[in-house]
């Protein structure tokens, strides 16, 4: 059978939501998007996290809910979250790095996740570790095991740079030998600790013609294999038209200070659309992200081009040469 891959329309009637409950973690890894200034270091009570789930619950919409951290598992309540959170009526996905803190897998009842997600970003010690620390995959690999063991669905996150782009394809193998059935291909961004002078300008970032050289094509070897595989669109054809997730779809990330945003592009300043606010949800006003989505641009996504501007070609006429899709539209396969 022949896998294609279908661009995942953005869904009217969903609501997905990003729940950072702490920005706490054990590890350091080289691309993480984690920026305390930003995003608040507090570690949010149970009854907080309750509290604010129940403002994205909405009759009549599907609703996900994927608890992120830092490593959400840090969090000595998690089992409890992730019960209320399916109480309410969510769809639940936590995603840890692996290190499984508090005996999460044994305090948690498989059938309350969607997803247990997990994130390697190389099919070995020589390339995962570099990147997220030192004895990280042998830690995860060991806990993928123990979760698939124990009837957990599992998926994994791989974050693909341009120093672990080329090792993509060995992936495919790994997971199968694990039983992971969804396979998250993400792309580095210019985010948090990627942009920023450790790593020197830009370095760890794959171009355009390198991307779709390789990642469609891992894609559907995995997805022959029987696992389900979802990738960025990041790059538009001519005949796909663009849309703004911020204008048609309903995607929340929420962070510990309370600030809750539209697009995750936006994270590092402070323009979110939403804030909580004594456990309400509150509209900010002034310029704030929601203004910059509705410019619309030849090269397609604003913040793209406000942040990454270097990602886009331009003709000799001065056109783009191609539009950046919005970085919530995935490509779908398997
Ligand atoms: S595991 Fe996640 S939160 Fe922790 S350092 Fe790595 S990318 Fe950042
Ligand atoms: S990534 Fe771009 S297109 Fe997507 S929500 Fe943000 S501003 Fe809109």
């Amino acid at each position: 059978m022949t896998h294609v891959a279908r661009t995942v329309a953005f869904k009217p009637g969903e609501r997905n939501i990003f729940f950072h409950i702490l920005t706490a973690c054990n590890l350091a890894c080289r691309h993480c998007y984690i920026n305390p200034a930003q995003h608040g270091s507090d570690t949010l009570p149970l009854e907080t996290i309750q509290r604010w789930l129940e403002l994205f619950v909405a009759p009549g919409k599907t609703g996900n809910v994927i608890f992120l951290g830092g490593e959400p598992t840090l969090h000595p309540d998690l089992a409890a979250v992730v019960a209320h959170a399916k109480m309410l009526g969510f769809g639940v996905t936590v995603d840890s790095n692996g290190y499984l803190f508090h005996d999460f897998l044994h305090r948690t009842d498989p059938e309350l996740l969607d997803y247990l997600s997990f994130s390697l970003d190389g099919p070995d010690p020589e390339v995962n570790d570099p990147l997220r620390g030192s004895g990280v995959f042998a830690t995860c690999v060991a806990n993928i095991k123990k979760a698939v063991a124990l009837g957990f669905r599992t998926s994994l996150i791989y974050t693909v740079s341009s120093r672990n782009l080329l090792h993509l394809e060995r992936m495919v193998p790994l997971l199968v030998e694990l039983g992971v059935k969804k396979f998250f291909i993400q792309v580095i961004g210019l985010r948090g600790r990627s942009a920023g002078p450790a790593t020197g300008d830009h370095v760890l970032q794959v171009s355009r013609d390198r991307w779709l050289a390789v990642v469609p094509e891992v894609a559907a070897r995995a997805a022959a294999q029987g696992i389900q595989v979802t990738y960025p669109k990041v790059f538009l054809d001519q005949d796909e038209i663009f849309q703004c997730a911020g204008r048609v779809a309903e995607n929340y990330f929420i962070f510990p200070n309370g600030r809750v945003y539209q697009c995750p592009l936006c994270e590092d300043y402070p323009i979110n659309a939403y804030r909580i606010d004594n456990d309400e949800l509150v509209k900010n006003e002034g310029l704030r992200e929601d203004r910059l989505f509705t410019l619309d641009i030849p090269e397609g996504c604003v913040m793209n081009k406000l942040l990454q501007p270097d990602t886009i070609d331009y003709d000799a006429e001065g056109r783009p040469s191609h539009r950046i899709s919005c970085c919530l539209l995935k490509q779908e396969i398997g």
